[in-house]
C-alpha cells in the first residue's frame, strides 16, 4: 500500500470517528504520543508508539488535504543535501 493510499483511509476513518477533531486536537495527540514513544521500552512497545505517532500524522495530512508522500520524498531530498552540525530535520 502506498502511502497515499494509508493517509486516505487513516483519515476517512479519523474523520468518521473524530468528526469534531481540529488540526490543533491532532497535533496535541501526535505529541502526547511522541511523549509516550520517548519513555516506550523494547521494540514492540516502540514500534507501537512509532506508529501511533505517524498515525497521526496520517490524519493530520489527510484531513488537511496534505501531499504527504510528496512533502516526504521532497524533504528527505532537502535533508539528504543539507549540512548538519550534530542534528537533524
Ligand atoms: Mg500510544
Amino acid at each position: 500500500m502506498r502511502i497515499s493510499e494509508m493517509v486516505g483511509q487513516v483519515a476517512a476513518w479519523h474523520l468518521v470517528t473524530f468528526p469534531e477533531a481540529s488540526a490543533k486536537d491532532i497535533a496535541e495527540k501526535m505529541l502526547e504520543e511522541v511523549l509516550e514513544l520517548q519513555s516506550a521500552h523494547g521494540d514492540a512497545e516502540v514500534a507501537e508508539e512509532l506508529a501511533d505517532v505517524v498515525l497521526c500524522a496520517f490524519a493530520l495530512a489527510g484531513r488537511g488535504g496534505l501531499d504527504l508522500e510528496s512533502a516526504l520524498a521532497s524533504k528527505f531530498e532537502v535533508n539528504k543535501a543539507r549540512a548538519h552540525a550534530g542534528r537533524w530535520a
